[in-house]
């Protein structure tokens, strides 16, 4: 790791590094995994960053935190390609891809305004992948199908 990429964004002993996001995206990734710094955890996020593969990528380590599959299946829409690196003691020690799970549970909205998952009943969204690629989505409760660029 070259002196410069260190200055940029700081190496953890303990968390998990979402590489390769597409560019601007950071801050959807933080708010679909539902880190808002709160926890007092060291978040880190470097965007436009320049990779030789994607051109610009955007950086998350998330430092003390694990993200287990389900989370980071989350990000299947807004961050398909990313590569998440879990770090023990410095060392990588599981690398993964996103894969699109079968269903989203609380993750997204429905784009309907008059679905009940969005009124004020206590109801989680639920939205059941219904095509891989290009992805799209039906709501379990009111049956509307949305497509990703609707979703996010
Ligand atoms: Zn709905």
């Amino acid at each position: 790791m070259s002196e410069t990429h260190d200055l940029r964004i700081n190496r953890i002993k303990h968390g998990t590094v979402l590489d390769h996001i597409v560019a601007g995206r950071a801050f959807n990734v933080l708010s679909a995994l539902d880190i808002n710094g709160t926890d007092g955890n060291q978040v880190s996020v470097a965007m436009n960053v320049s990779s030789k593969q994607h051109k610009k990528k955007d950086i998350i380590k998330i430092e003390n935190r694990i993200l287990a599959v389900e989370e980071t299946n989350r990000l299947a829409l807004i961050a398909p390609h990313s590569t998440i690196n879990i770090i023990e003691n410095y060392e990588i020690i599981e690398k993964r891809n996103v894969e699109l799970p079968k269903k989203f549970t609380g993750v997204f909205k429905c784009t309907n305004p008059t679905c009940i998952s969005n009124s004020n009943e206590p109801i989680i969204s639920e939205l059941l992948i219904i095509n891989q690629d290009p992805p799209s989505l039906k709501c379990k409760y009111c049956t509307r199908i949305s497509l990703t660029e609707e979703i996010l």
